[in-house]
């Protein structure tokens, strides 16, 4: 591929120069021929005019010499009076060019010119012995030859020239595409740590800088993938274990028989763990292939949002939380069923990251064409170093205080999807040890 760029290139150079070079060859010679033409007009002019005056000093004879002894000049030079040719220069054509018919007119008083080549003036002039008509045609062809040479060599000149410089530049043009190709092929081999550092300004360092934005989102796609891995293997292997551990001791008959039952009980436990937390990860690998069904529609979001709040009534009394519900009747267009993974998130959150006793508090109101809803709940807080990274999945602050029966670090990973499927935006702010405030603003 970069062969043919730089072939392509090389030959569209001499496609270009060497068309431009033969009209310029074409247009600059027939300029120069037929400005050379007018100035050797007037010249062949004033040396006939100069003939005539030898003529009529010197006779038939005299004259006769005179042309003898210009014969290796480039002219044909002819003279004629009523009753035909007088005299001409030796070596030429009895005639050339010229009909009776010019000559009579030119005896009658008429001067003629022929301004292309060849250029050709007759004179017309009269004595006491009677009216002529001198002819002269300069030889050009030598002359133009002469500039078809210089403007030849000229040419030939800028060809090598440019030649030699469309070699190198063009050279330096494919390097780079040369240097990208071969990235390319690196990162096709899974090497994602590798950048181009290629300094031009121009399309190609365009192309460059984007391909170093792709490696580095592809860098941060592969540490995410490989995380991911390593943290639902994690999470997987504490609750097979502990299965596994427990089953172990019942089959080995270890457990005393009033304990077995609590035993039966902790393994249904785990295994509810597991079903919860593979149903969770399903979901949210289903939200981010964008596979799940998203069906928005107009529906009344107070409602939906107390609801929910009914729905939770026996976790949030059961740590006696003061809830504080104040929103007006607010209409919505998204995912009602959606929306509710991103409410029963976020409230089971208010309840879990909530100390007893507490308070949570559920606001909400119109805004322009945007609707927007503040989750505000007391407890532990969310460390500000940490803020930036609870949206990610399995981020847990405080792990070994979440570490309770359902926490994954995967909820509000659920929530930002959901979130970003409307099109919405989602805030947190948090004072540590007092309160944590999440706003939702969603299209209307
Ligand atoms: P899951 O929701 O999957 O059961 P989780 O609640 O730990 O697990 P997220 O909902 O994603 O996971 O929350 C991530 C972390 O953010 C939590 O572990 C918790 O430390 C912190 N957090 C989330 N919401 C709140 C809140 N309302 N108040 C205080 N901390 C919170
Ligand atoms: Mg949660």
């Amino acid at each position: 591929m970069i062969r043919s760029i730089y072939i392509k290139n090389i030959l569209n150079y001499f496609i270009v120069i060497i068309v431009s070079l033969i009209l310029s060859f074409l247009i600059t010679s027939l300029f120069f021929q037929n400005q050379i033409i007018k100035i050797r007009e007037t010249e062949v002019i004033n040396q006939g005019k100069g003939m005539i005056n030898l003529y009529e000093n010197l006779g038939d004879k005299g004259f006769d010499e005179y042309l003898k002894s210009i014969s290796s000049l480039p002219y044909e030079v002819y003279l004629y009076d009523q009753n035909g040719l007088v005299s001409k220069t030796p070596n030429v054509p009895k005639s050339r060019e010229f009909s009776k018919k010019t000559i009579r007119d030119v005896i009658a008083g008429d001067v003629y010119r022929k301004e292309v080549e060849p250029l050709l003036i007759g004179l017309p002039f009269e004595t006491k012995n009677g009216r002529y008509a001198l002819f002269i045609k300069p030889n050009l062809t030598e002359q133009f030859s002469q500039i078809r040479n210089i403007l030849l060599t000229a040419l030939f000149i800028v060809l090598f020239i440019g030649t030699s410089l469309i070699l190198t530049t063009t050279r330096f043009l494919v390097k780079p595409l040369v240097r990208i190709t071969h990235a390319t092929k690196e990162l096709a081999r899974g090497n994602f740590q590798i950048r181009l550092n290629v300094k031009n300004k121009d399309e190609i360092g365009q192309l460059a800088q984007s391909f170093n934005f792709m490696a580095e989102e592809l860098d941060k796609t592969e540490q995410m993938r490989k995380d991911f891995i390593a943290n639902v293997s994690h999470e997987l292997q504490s609750p097979l274990t502990a299965i596994r551990g427990m089953a172990i001791a019942l089959k080995d008959g270890a457990v005393e028989t009033v304990e077995e039952k609590h035993y039966f009980e902790l393994i249904e436990q785990e295994s509810e763990r597991l079903s919860s937390l593979t149903k969770q990860l399903l979901n949210l690998s289903i939200l981010e292939a964008n596979k799940s069904p998203f069906n928005p529609k107009l529906y009344l979001l107070d409602r939906q949002l107390r609801n929910q709040l009914v729905t939770m009534q026996s976790l949030w009394m059961e740590k006696r939380l003061d809830i504080d519900f104040d929103i007006p009747k607010l209409e919505v267009y998204a995912d009602e069923s959606l929306m509710n993974q991103v409410w029963t998130n976020l409230y089971s959150n208010a309840i879990k990251y909530n100390r007893e006793d507490g308070k949570i508090s559920i606001r909400g109101h119109e805004q322009g064409h945007h609707v927007e809803i503040i989750i505000r709940n007391t407890g532990y807080g969310i460390p500000q170093k940490d803020i930036p990274y609870i949206f990610e999945r399995f981020y847990r602050v405080e792990k070994a205080h979440t570490r309770t029966t359902e926490s994954y670090g995967l909820g509000l990973a659920v929530v930002k999807r959901i979130i970003d499927l409307h099109n919405g935006k989602i805030f947190v702010n948090s004072i540590e040890g007092e309160e944590t405030t999440f706003r939702i603003i969603l299209g209307k």
